[in-house]
Parts: C-alpha cells; structure tokens; sequence
C-alpha cells in the first residue's frame, strides 16, 4: 500500500469507520504559503502530510444547552468528544508508524507553542486545525471564521495526524456548495463582539484563497466563553455563565475587564463537572458557558434561527449556593443578585465599592 493516493483513502477510511463525519488530506504542497500554524514540520520534522478531520458532537445535548435545559450533558459530551478526537488522531498516527511512515497524532486542543514571546499565554497553537480543515475539503470557513461541515455544520470537533507519508491532497469543498448565507446568527449570538462585521480576513494556502470575518481581540471571547461574564445589553438572556459584568466596547479595554473578571469571580461556588485549561491559575477548572456562535451554525438555515430563538428565549442563568447553574425569567435574577451580601454579588456583577 504504498501509492500515496490508497494509503490517502486508507486514512480517511480509518477515520470514519470510527465516527469522523468527513476528512481529507493536505500536504505540504497545498499548504504552501499559509499562516505558521500550517507548518507541519513544526510538530514533526520531515512531516509531508496531514489528514485532518471532524467527529460530531450531540445534537440532542446541543439543544438541551441552547435552551438552558441542561448545561452538564453537552459540556460532558463537548470535553469526551475532545479527548476522543485526540485519540483517535494517536490511533491513525500509531497505525501509520508501525506501518513505516513516522507520524503524529495532534491534540484536538488547549495545546500553545511555548517559544512564543510570552509562551503558552500567547495562545499559538501548534498547528491550526481550521486551516487544515479547510484546505483538506473537511469544511468550508463558515463567516464565523469556525469550519462549517456539509452534515453537521460547526458542531463538530477537530483533529489531525500528520505524517511522513507522502500522501495524495484531497481538494476543498466547492465554494459553490457552501451553506453560509452571511445570516449573522453567529455575530447576534456572540455577546463579545469578536467577529468584526465588515471585515474579512484572507489566508492562501497552496495558491487558493479562504476568507472569513476578521477576528477582534481574542480576550472578547475568553471574557465570555471562558465564563466570567455573558448577559446581553437588554438584560433579557445569558449564556450559561451567571456573570453580569459589563462587556467593554473597545478591544483595548478586553485584557482589564478579563484580569478584573478573573479576579472578581474567583470566590463563586464551583460548578460541577469541567476541565482544567494550562491557562487557568492555581488548577482551576473552567466550564463552558458559551460556544454560541458554534453551536447554532447548523446546515439548514431553518434550523439555525430555531436554535437562535432557543437562546434568545430561555432566560438568565442564575448560580445556586451549592454552585449548579439555573436558567430564571431576567426580573427573578434581579431579585437573586439584589438579596445577596455584597461581597456575594461582587462575584457576579459590578458593585459599587
Ligand atoms: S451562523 Fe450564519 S453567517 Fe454565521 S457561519 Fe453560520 S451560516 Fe454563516
Ligand atoms: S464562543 Fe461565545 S464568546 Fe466566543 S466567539 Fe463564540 S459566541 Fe463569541
């Protein structure tokens, strides 16, 4: 099996007899010019390939989330999904090797080159799974700038193994076919204003183009997804977070807001469940309480605004003394913050000191 464009298939096959919905390959070739985080070379040395891929997370426990029915069954099955990709990608790395061709299975997440001038805290990946993805045909970028895929849009979890193997390219999917009408659910669900309205960003790779909404500062979306705050400007739904702080305008005022939300925060009660990020201090867990703009991004346009209502409709979260989260018309979460100490509420919302 030794013609690059059957052990390709072989790859791709291996990938989803075991619960991948889509995957192909790209290669050294065909990520020519792309940003330093396609440099395959930089996790394994001599490396020509890399077949990427997306597993699909559960819609039933999406939904359950999106209309705070349930936050623990989609975070359980968002984390497990992670850890499955990852190793699923060192089951394929570990086939290829013992077959002759040195290779290397790529965490799905939370792992940050250290030579960075700040290190982990610069928050450069290793290799960017969405760019791999796209070049690969494993999906297209949808506005969002997430990788939408042809059955499970961006619900899905990414992964990769890069290889010395010299395996054939497969080509992206036709822009023609792609699903992303620009219906900005992700923009109106994204409460920290990362993707810019107006602006793309373009990256080539191999000599064609791929664009999607130029990215704001990335301490908006840890502000947010990472829990600390997540009321919208009318008061009238949350993410999953029972944060209240206010959410700056400006992307120079994120890294204050993030440090004070940090801070702020760190006496609440913990919640159940979660995973513990290199980033957090003192092995702190974090939880997911956001994923909005991903998690809506569904192929049938129908079916997004469904889950945008869903949202939008579903109150505020409030947090309970034992730390479990629970969704409250906004009038009943007033009340909750306005009957607690203040050193209490400080741990949710701007209180005057
Ligand atoms: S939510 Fe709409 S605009 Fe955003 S990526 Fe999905 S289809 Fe595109
Ligand atoms: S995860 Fe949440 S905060 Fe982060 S970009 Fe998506 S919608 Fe915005």
């Amino acid at each position: 099996m030794d013609d690059g464009k059957e052990l390709a298939q072989f790859a791709i096959d291996y990938l989803m007899l075991e619960g991948a919905c889509a995957a192909g390959v790209a290669t050294t070739q065909t990520l020519a010019g792309g940003p330093p985080s396609t440099d395959l070379e930089y996790v394994l040395p001599g490396a020509k390939s890399v077949v990427s891929f997306a597993v699909p997370l559960d819609p039933v426990k999406i939904e359950r989330y999106l209309s705070k029915q349930d936050q623990a069954g989609h975070q359980q099955d968002n984390i497990h999904t992670n850890f499955f990709v990852s190793g699923l990608a060192m089951g394929l790395a570990s086939y290829l090797d013992q077959k002759g061709h040195t290779s290397y299975g790529v965490a799905a997440n939370a792992v940050y080159r250290k030579d960075t001038p700040r290190g982990m805290m610069d928050f450069v990946p290793d290799l960017s799974h969405r760019y791999l993805a796209v070049r690969s045909g494993v999906g297209w970028f949808g506005l969002s700038g997430n990788v939408i895929t042809k059955t499970h849009g961006a619900c899905v979890i990414l992964g990769a193994v890069v290889t010395t193997a010299e395996l054939a390219p497969s080509d992206p999917l036709p822009p023609q076919e792609k699903y992303c009408d620009e219906c900005q659910l992700c923009m109106a669900s994204c409460l920290s204003g990362l993707m810019d309205k107006k602006e793309v960003t373009t990256v080539t790779m191999g000599g064609m183009d791929f664009s999607y909404s130029k990215r704001l500062s990335y301490h908006r979306c840890d502000l947010v997804c990472g829990g600390f705050t997540g009321l919208a400007q009318n008061g009238k739904w949350s993410t999953w977070s029972p944060g209240r702080y206010a959410i700056p305008e400006k992307d120079s005022e994120f890294k204050a807001a993030l440090f004070k939300g940090v801070m702020d925060s760190w006496p609440r009660p913990e919640i159940e469940g979660g995973f513990y990020h290199p980033a957090m201090p003192a092995q702190r867990k974090i939880n997911f309480t956001c994923g909005n703009c991903q998690l809506l991004c569904h192929p049938d346009r129908a079916e997004r605004k469904r889950r945008y209502k869903l949202l939008t409709k579903s109150g505020v979260v409030v947090q309970n003394a034992d730390g479990s989260l629970e969704a409250v018309q906004p009038s009943a979460a007033k009340r909750r913050l306005a009957a607690m100490s203040p050193e209490q509420r400080a741990c949710y919302e701007d209180v005057p000191k």
